[in-house]
């Protein structure tokens, strides 16, 4: 409406949008019924008080607010109004504005009529099968919008629209609000729209070259290309630590003999200057929000560091000479440990900021080049790895943030990212700990994994874990706090990213993911393979799932396994019991997303085919591997923390092998079963030599499980490579048990030898 057009006493407009008038200071009484008056007199209609609700009555600061509402039935009509404000003392009108509908008040009788012929009343319209009819209308109309169409929460508001009695509906979604207005006479959808949430303005956007998936494949080396792409939630202001931002730390001391994760969290334990990873966390975190901010944009040099997260190098990346770009302390910290006076001791250290940005020009400009020996002060000075990285971080909190991670400041904080730490001994790696993930640097043949997503997310999968589910979460599968199930979990969170990023498009090397495997619960004896059971079991679900639902299927699973991992935060000991128990039950409870029990039937069929049950009785099948020390586990000898121990410098070792396959209830291995010696293309494997392996692998046969199978294994005390410090060699024979159908193997053990270790000689 514009206000300036109008006349000084009132206006009129065209009939459709009804009658409005604008009445000025002092022009008539500050009351409804001078108002009303007025509106009678120019539209010949007959208003009545009754006619209206005053829903507002208040004083402001210069004047009393009074506004009134139409209504017809009961009911009232959109946008009408009557807004009178007045003097507070000497109740002189100062404003007076009226927006009416003349068509409902002249309409009524017939308002009346369509009203009960539609047999509503205040009553019924309030009813649960009208409310349910017309939740179904929404809900099906919601779903057919592109990027919004989860429901979270939906209120309505009934009212008169031009003669219709339409209930207009807000829905709010993930990202934005959609209005839908349902006629109720017409029972159908008169007016839609849709408004994303105003995007906050602490961030910014940008494009630039990145991998989608990653720059090499890992089993054929094919490049993939790079394409342009928005890096989003950039900060727009950032905090200035100086040159040196965490020397408050300078004097503060976090010894060893002071960690403890819990009793930090105590009082008491704070008394006595205990600390965690999280508390002093907590307090570099306080330390640098009270640092003065600075605008981080093309002019001063942006960096990349936003909402989801932040890049740095690492502290000892200072050691590269030849970096093209002054390198500055960052406000982000990792954890070092130093050895003072023979105790251990943590200190925050500072990373390094990155390449600063000058223009969206100069970001376009970094393209990736892949060196044939990932010289990492060339690509340091590139400034590619760290743009990778900033878009492979945000994409995943940005995708778990639309599928239900939202959870207070767990979602919301960045992580760390520290690349090129020159350690050498690290080499070829990539990891998480206390939210920061990390990057080394690279050996020719291996892929920079900076440049590969799906390692990205698998880290990030960790951090992800540790944030929802607690840092104080025990697993009870595996020694040392760390189990197959964070490596399967791991590894399904980054399956959970790839196909919301891809929607199951086919990528070359897709299928080579360990996620998809054939292995069983209770047919390893480490954590590595126990994993692929976890994330195996994991992703057969979420393919039934997404088969069903198609993409609304990944968003569900995804809210499930989100709470799933909120129902065991801080287990003391979680298994893969009671980790599948707290699936059901987040699936029992249902939530904004799912219905109550969607998924119960196909976890339960995932698990069986993994040959795992949740009933107490259920006998799964198993592979018994016996020696001369008797029965290979993940804890006896020849498992991966002890290997069997031989010295020499020539000879052969002999070891006799007994392996007792039986299928049990789960039929999960199925005979003739094919079992097979792997020596070399298993992961680290070659160090020794082992007899046999020039045919690698060696291949047997068994017919049922009344039959034991005898392996002999042989292997030369000359190592082939030497891969330990004190100069032996350690590796292991990979017994993999095959069904007939399969190409990957049910059931897999390791048993470790270590050869020639230099001091037995
Ligand atoms: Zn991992």
């Amino acid at each position: 409406m514009k206000k300036t057009a109008f006349l000084a006493s009132l206006a009129f407009m065209s009939a459709a949008f009804g009658y409005e008038a604008q009445v000025t200071k002092g022009a008539l009484p500050a009351t409804v019924q001078a108002m009303l008056e007025k509106a009678n007199a120019e539209t010949q209609v007959n208003f009545k008080e009754s006619d209206f609700y005053l829903i507002e009555d208040r004083a402001l600061a210069t004047s009393r607010f009074q506004m009134y509402v139409q209504h017809s039935q009961q009911i009232p009509v959109a946008a009408t109004a009557i807004r009178i404000w007045s003097d507070k003392v000497s109740n002189e009108l100062i404003l007076a504005e009226m927006h009416l509908s003349e068509a409902t008040k002249k309409g009524e009788k017939s308002l009346a009529l369509k009203y009960s012929k539609a047999k509503f009343s205040p009553g019924a319209l309030k009813s649960k099968k009208l409310s349910q009819a017309i939740s179904h209308i929404i809900a099906q109309e919601v779903a057919k919008h592109d990027t919004d169409n989860r429901i979270i929460s939906m209120k309505f508001t009934d009212q008169w629209v031009n003669g219709d009695l339409v209930r207009a509906v807000e829905v709010r979604g993930r990202r934005g609000v959609h209005h839908i207005s349902v006629s109720l006479l017409k029972n159908a959808v008169v007016e839609k729209n849709y408004m994303e949430f105003p995007q906050s303005e602490q961030f910014q956007t940008v494009r630039a070259n990145v991998f989608p998936i990653y720059e090499e494949v890992e089993s054929t080396g094919e490049k993939l290309p790079y394409e342009v792409k928005e890096l989003k939630f950039i900060s727009v202001n950032l905090p200035d630590g100086g040159e040196n931002p965490l020397s408050v730390f300078n004097d503060v001391k976090f010894p060893e003999n002071r960690y403890h994760p819990v009793l930090a969290e105590t009082e008491v334990g704070q008394q006595y200057d205990f600390w965690s990873e999280a508390a002093l966390r907590r307090k570099v975190e306080t330390a640098v929000s009270q640092f003065p901010t600075r605008a981080n944009d093309f002019a001063n040099g942006m960096l990349l560091q936003g909402k989801y997260a932040t890049i740095n190098l690492h502290p000892a990346a200072k050691e590269f000479k030849e970096v093209n770009f002054p390198l500055k302390a960052s406000t982000n910290h990792l954890i070092s440990w130093f050895n003072v006076d023979e105790e251990w001791e943590a200190k925050p250290v500072s990373g390094l900021q990155g390449k600063v940005i000058t223009s969206e020009d100069d970001l376009l400009s970094r393209l990736p080049e892949r060196l044939p020996d990932h010289d990492p002060v060339a690509y340091i000075n590139s400034g590619f790895d760290e743009v990778q990285v900033y878009y492979g971080v945000t994409v995943l909190m940005d995708a778990l943030a639309e599928m239900g991670f939202e959870d207070a400041e767990l979602s919301t904080k960045p992580f760390h990212a520290f690349l090129y730490d020159p350690d050498l001994s690290m080499k070829d790696n990539a990891y998480y700990y206390d939210n920061t993930i990390n990057f080394t640097t690279y050996n020719s043949h291996q892929a920079n994994l900076a440049r590969d997503n799906p390692t990205i997310w698998h880290e990030l999968g960790h951090g992800v874990m540790e944030r929802i589910m607690g840092t104080h979460l025990g697993y009870a599968d595996s020694k040392g706090g760390y189990g197959g199930l964070s490596e399967g979990m791991a590894d399904f969170v980054a399956k959970i990213i790839v196909e919301h990023q891809t929607s199951g498009a086919d990528f070359p090397g897709k299928n080579d993911f360990r996620i998809i495997n054939n292995t069983g619960f209770y047919l390893t004896n480490e954590f590595h393979d126990e994993g692929e059971a976890y994330g195996g079991a994991m992703n057969d679900m979420l393919d039934v799932v997404i088969a069903k639902y198609g993409r609304e299927g990944l968003y569900d699973f995804t809210d499930l396994t989100l709470e799933a991992m909120r129902l065991t935060r801080n287990h003391p000991a979680l298994s893969a019991k009671s980790w599948y128990e707290h699936m059901l039950y987040a699936d029992e409870l249902g939530s904004e997303v799912r219905e109550v029990g969607q998924f119960k039937d196909i976890i339960a069929n995932a698990l069986v085919k993994r040959n795992f049950s949740l009933a107490a009785d259920f006998k799964p099948s198993s592979m018994k591997v016996t020696f001369e020390k008797g029965e290979l586990t993940n804890a006896s000898d020849a498992s991966r923390d002890r290997p069997l121990v031989e010295c020499g410098v020539d000879g052969v070792v002999t070891h006799d092998l007994k392996i007792d396959l039986k299928s049990g209830d789960a039929k999960f291995i199925k005979f003739p079963a094919i079992v097979k010696v792997e020596f070399k293309k298993g992961a680290l494997q070659g160090a020794i030599k082992w007899e046999g392996e020039e045919t690698n692998p060696t291949i047997y046969s068994v017919n049922s499980e009344d039959e034991i199978l005898n392996i002999q294994l042989k292997a030369s005390m000359d190592c082939e490579t030497v891969n330990q410090p004190d100069g032996s060699c350690k590796d292991y024979a990979y017994l993999q048990v095959f069904n007939h159908d399969n190409l990957k193997p049910v059931a897999k053990k390791r048993f470790y030898l270590k050869l020639n270790k230099a001091e037995c000689i």
